[in-house]
């Protein structure tokens, strides 16, 4: 190991605020799937930066737009209009069929804004409806309104008093939402698929119903994409794959292929709740994000990118099921679809080993909600480099099985 990552290791611990349980390598750059740390050691990166690589590293479209705009204009502020947040906007528009986008610089921003706007729309009905109805196991961001979103109490703790008006009910049980809402429910937010809660998928219709409640009870359906979206299913939006269209759709991650950037789309009868003054941001979808998140928007939604994504993904899952089967005792489920897969360990004491083992032998992939390997790896992943990391994968896990 370099002399400089001790030191490196070293300036972070006395510097930055330690919340992150890092593992101990200094990346340096990438090409594709493929990121090198400082001591040129090479890695196969199943985990595209959580969800947001979809292009995979050093993709030169998106590099050349991110510095051909940054030598043009890198921000204004939103008091003006720019041809590269129009272009990116109305993109949004028309993959969703819905109506107005905003642009934040976050998942948690994105999130906070749907939040905020859902309120609005709702109390314009009637002034006590003001119930957000959230997931237990779902993520929904770190800021206050949003870790009150995230139904895990632990990221509860310590931090109160939270934002009132939240409840949360078990993802896939509709009975227990329709016990839980009434006309003062302002909106059910839910994750189309849950991410770092362990890759949950919705059953069957149970998103159908969801918007049938939704409609009942006059309360808004918000479909948190922000990890699931972005082609990741093999659709532009995962609630495509499922037949149900939210009134507002949030975005982040993968939006702008690693440069920061959140969005929530709404119908146009929601974005009636907000008038001037009423949201803004002073960096949310500046030009240079904005020309970032065009490359990605003008790529990831070709019908030919995503039947890859689809194609990948389910041999993918095969390899994981096969490797499920191989070791059964070690692997209890294998869950997920398109580039959003995750497999379940029996317990969660090998979870940290099992990263760490691959990352030694050359492979990044993470471990969430304890004991579930999760990969959402670039979108531009191949059938050879899927062999690659469940190669690596199968030597690592043997030696716990
Ligand atoms: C990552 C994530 C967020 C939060 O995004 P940040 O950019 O970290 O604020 C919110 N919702 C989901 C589903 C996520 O995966």
């Amino acid at each position: 190991m370099k002399e400089t990552d001790q030191l490196i290791f070293s300036e972070d611990k006395d510097n930055y605020l330690p919340v992150f349980n890092r593992y101990k390598i200094v990346l340096d750059h990438g090409n594709g799937v493929y990121a090198w740390d400082n001591n040129g050691k090479k890695y196969i990166d199943f985990l595209g930066g959580i969800a947001v690589n979809v292009l995979g590293h050093n993709y030169q479209p998106l590099v050349q737009a991110v510095a051909e705009q940054a030598g043009k204009l890198i921000h204004c502020s939103n008091l003006y209009y720019t041809q590269p947040q129009a272009d990116a906007a109305s993109k949004l528009v028309k993959l969703s069929g819905l109506g107005k986008a905003f642009f934040g610089n976050s998942g948690a921003e994105a999130n906070e804004g749907a939040i905020k706007i859902a309120r609005k729309y709702a109390h314009s009905i009637n002034s006590e409806k003001s119930q957000i109805i959230t997931a237990w196991d779902s993520f929904h961001g770190r800021t206050i309104a949003t870790l009150t979103a995230t139904g895990q109490p632990h990221y509860h703790e310590g931090v109160g008093p939270l934002p009132e008006g939240f409840d949360y009910v078990h993802y896939n049980d509709i009975d227990e939402l329709e016990s839980m809402m009434s006309d003062k429910t302002a909106a059910v937010m839910l994750e189309t698929i849950q991410g770092e809660g362990g890759v949950h998928t919705p059953d069957g219709d149970y998103l159908k119903k969801v918007r049938e409640l939704c409609d009942k009870y006059q309360a808004l359906l918000i479909f948190d994409e922000i990890q699931a979206g972005i082609g990741r299913t093999g659709k532009f939006f995962a609630y495509e794959k499922y037949g149900v269209k939210p009134d507002i759709v949030t975005l982040a991650k993968g939006l702008a292929g690693g440069v920061p950037i959140g969005a929530f789309i709404v119908t146009d009868e929601v974005a009636k709740a907000f008038k001037p003054g009423d949201h803004g941001t002073t960096f949310g979808g500046n030009p240079l994000a904005c020309a970032a998140a065009n490359v990605v928007l003008d790529t990831v939604p070709k019908a030919d990118f995503l039947q890859q994504v689809e194609e990948v993904g389910s041999y993918f899952k095969g390899k994981l099921e096969a490797l499920m089967k191989k070791y059964p005792a070690l692997i209890k489920d294998v869950r997920g679809t398109g580039l959003i897969l995750g497999a379940e360990l029996s317990s969660p004491e090998h979870g940290r080993d099992i990263v760490n083992g691959c990352l030694a032998k050359g492979a990044i992939i993470n471990c969430t909600a304890g004991k579930v390997l999760r990969f959402i790896p670039p979108l531009i992943i191949t059938k050879a480099q899927v062999d690659e990391v469940m190669n690596i994968l199968d030597e690592v896990v043997s030696q716990y099985a």
